[in-house]
C-alpha cells in the first residue's frame, strides 16, 4: 500500500494541519487503496475563505495586463506538465492515458480563452448621453468564489471555472471530488509557479461537510457546481437561500437519434466512441441511441461488431481504449441496470460482465462494454442516469416520435442527430429542447469561447459555464453616469434627471 497523502492547499501552500476525517483513494485498475485524502472541517473552509478574502483585496486591483501575463505563464506550465497531470488522473479515475490527456487539452482551451480577459472585460461607453454627461459600463469581480466538482473530469471541469474566475479578479476555492483529488494539488502548485499571489487559488479536499460549509459561508459570493442532479439541486437551493449566485450543472441522459437516411457506419462508429469513451463516465456520453425505423437491427449489428473489437484494459497500457469504472460500488450499480433492463423486457445484446476483463487477472472495478436493445422509455435503465459503459438502444417509428422521446426526458444536457438530410438536421436543431446539440457529432462539447450547459434537470441557475456566460457569472455589472462640468458651476435641482 502506498503512503500517498493528499491534503488542502490554502494561502499558497500545502496545509500542515491534522485532519480528523479521511477518505481512501483507489487505483480503479487494481481495486487497491493507493492513498488517503484529508476531509475538511468547517474550520478548514473558514481558513481557506480567510486566505482568499485577504488575497482578494489586492488581486482585484491587479492590472488586466498583469493578470493576463500570469494566465499565459500558467498555460505554459500546464502544457509542460500535461503528461504528469494526465498520469495522476489515470491513477485515480482509471480513464486511459489518451483520454486523460484529452481532458487536460480541453481544460487548457479555457485557460487560453481566459488569457484574453482584457478584451473580454471591455465595457461600453456612450458619449454625451445628456448634455455634458457620459455613460459607461464596467464589470467587476464578485470577490471570493468557489467551485465544487465531480470525479469524472478532475482537471477539465475545475478548468471550466477557475481560469475565468481568477482572470476576472476573483479569488477561488476549489472543492474537487474526493475520489480523484491529486490533480487539484498539481494545478495549485503550477499556479504558484506561474506567479499567482498566495491565496488567489485554494483547494479544500473533502465531502458533504466541506460542501455545506462552502454553501453556508457568508464570505463566499458565488458557487459553481458540476455533479449529479440531486446534489446540483441541493447546492442551488442551499446556495441561493444563503444569498449566493449559483450555477449548478447536473446529470444527463444524452440521446443520439439516427434517422433512416444516415450513414450507418458513421453512426455506429460515433455511438461506440461516445457511448464507451471514458467507460461512459462522461456527462456528454451517448447513453440512449434512438434508431428511427427501419434501421434498428442493422445499426445494432454494426455496433456489436465494433464493441467486440474494443480494447479494454488498464489506463496505463497504451493499447487500452477503455478503462475500469471509478469505484467498486459504482461498477456494481452500473452492472445492476443490465439485470433490471432484462427483467423489464430489454434484450442484452452485449453483456459486459462476460468480458474477459471482468473476471480476469485484474482485480479492479471492471465492466466490459454492454448494449441493451429494445429498451423502452419506462425501463429504469432509460429513466435513470447509468453513467457507465452501457448503451441502451430504443426504436422510434418516426422522426416525430424520436424528437418527443428526446424532449420528454427530464434531462437536457446533450443530444445528437445523425442524418444526411440538411433540412431534417436543421429542423431537429430547432425542435430539440436540449442545451447542446450535435449534427453528425456525437459529443457536442462547445469550445471554450461558447458556453457549456444543459437545460431542464441538467442545470440549475441561469448561466452556463465558460464563454461569455462564464465571464458574466464571475462579475457584476456596473453602469457609471459621469459629468465633468466645464467651466465648473453648480445649482440645486430637485427634479428627476432627464436628458437635455
Ligand atoms: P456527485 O454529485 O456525487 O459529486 C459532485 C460533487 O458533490 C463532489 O465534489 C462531491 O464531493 C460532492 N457531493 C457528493 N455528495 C454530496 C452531498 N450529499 N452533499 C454535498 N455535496 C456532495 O457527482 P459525481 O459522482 O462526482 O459525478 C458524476 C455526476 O456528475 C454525473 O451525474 C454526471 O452526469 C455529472 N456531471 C455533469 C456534468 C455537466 O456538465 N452537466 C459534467 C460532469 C459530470
Amino acid at each position: 500500500m502506498s503512503s500517498k497523502h493528499v491534503t488542502h492547499w490554502i494561502g499558497g501552500k500545502t496545509w500542515d494541519g491534522q485532519a480528523e476525517r479521511h477518505g481512501d483513494i483507489y487505483d480503479p485498475a487494481t481495486g487497491q487503496v493507493s492513498g488517503q485524502v484529508d476531509f475538511a472541517s468547517a474550520a478548514d473552509v473558514d481558513a481557506a475563505v480567510a486566505a482568499a478574502t485577504d488575497a482578494s483585496r489586492t488581486w482585484k486591483r491587479i492590472s488586466l495586463a498583469k493578470r493576463a501575463s500570469v494566465l499565459f505563464e500558467f498555460r505554459e506550465l500546464v502544457k509542460k506538465n500535461a503528461t504528469e497531470l494526465a498520469g495522476l488522473i489515470t491513477a485515480e479515475h482509471g480513464k486511459v492515458a489518451s483520454d486523460a490527456a484529452g481532458e487536460v487539452a480541453r481544460g487548457l482551451e479555457v485557460v487560453e480563452f481566459a488569457c484574453g480577459i482584457p478584451h473580454l472585460l471591455k465595457g461600453g461607453f456612450s458619449e454625451n448621453v445628456s448634455t455634458g454627461v457620459d455613460s459607461y459600463s464596467i464589470r467587476q469581480p464578485i470577490g471570493v468564489v468557489a467551485g465544487i466538482t465531480p470525479f469524472n473530469f478532475p482537471a477539465m471541469v475545475p478548468m471550466w471555472m477557475f481560469p475565468i474566475a481568477i482572470a476576472c479578479g476573483n479569488t477561488f476555492i476549489l472543492k474537487p471530488s474526493e475520489k480523484d483529488p491529486s490533480a487539484s494539488l498539481l494545478i495549485a502548485s503550477l499556479w504558484a509557479e506561474a506567479g499567482l499571489p498566495d491565496g488567489v487559488f485554494n483547494v479544500i479536499q473533502g465531502d458533504k461537510v466541506a460542501v455545506d460549509a462552502i454553501l453556508q459561508h457568508p464570505g463566499i459570493g458565488a458557487v459553481s457546481f458540476v455533479g449529479s442532479t440531486p446534489i446540483a439541486r441541493y447546492v442551488y437551493e442551499q446556495g441561493t437561500q444563503n444569498g449566493k449566485r449559483v450555477q449548478a450543472l447536473g446529470g444527463a441522459k444524452n440521446h443520439m437519434v439516427v434517422l433512416p437516411d444516415a450513414d450507418l457506419d458513421l453512426a455506429a462508429d460515433a455511438a461506440v466512441s461516445a457511448g464507451f469513451g471514458s467507460a461512459g463516465e462522461r456527462c456528454m456520453a451517448v447513453s440512449a441511441l434512438v434508431a428511427v425505423d427501419p434501421v434498428g437491427d442493422e445499426l445494432v449489428a454494426k455496433i456489436k461488431d465494433r464493441v467486440a473489437g474494443l480494447q479494454v484494459g488498464p489506463g496505463t497500457d497504451p493499447k487500452s481504449e477503455m478503462g475500469p469504472l471509478v469505484t467498486g460500488p459504482h461498477r456494481d450499480k452500473v452492472a445492476s441496470y443490465l439485470d433490471s433492463g432484462v427483467r423489464e423486457g430489454a434484450t442484452l445484446a452485449v453483456d459486459g460482465r462476460a468480458h474477459p476483463i471482468s473476471g480476469g487477472a485484474h482485480s479492479g472495478f471492471w465492466l466490459g462494454p454492454s448494449v441493451l436493445d429494445h429498451v423502452s422509455t419506462q425501463m429504469s435503465c432509460y429513466t435513470e442516469e447509468i453513467f457507465g459503459p452501457v448503451l441502451s438502444v430504443l426504436r422510434a417509428p418516426t422522426y416525430e416520435a424520436a424528437v418527443d422521446m428526446v424532449n420528454d426526458s427530464p434531462y437536457g444536457n446533450g443530444v445528437a442527430v445523425f442524418t444526411s438530410d440538411g433540412g431534417a438536421a436543421r429542423r431537429f436543431v430547432s425542435e430539440a429542447e436540449i442545451g447542446m446539440v450535435g449534427v453528425n457529432v456525437p459529443i457536442p462539447v462547445p469550445m471554450a469561447y461558447y458556453s457549456f450547459g444543459g437545460w431542464k434537470a441538467s442545470l440549475f441557475g441561469d448561466t452556463h459555464v465558460h464563454g461569455t456566460e462564464g465571464v458574466h457569472f464571475y462579475t457584476r455589472g456596473k453602469v457609471v453616469t459621469s459629468r465633468w462640468l466645464d467651466p465648473s458651476h453648480g445649482g440645486v435641482n430637485l427634479g428627476f434627471p432627464v436628458n437635455t
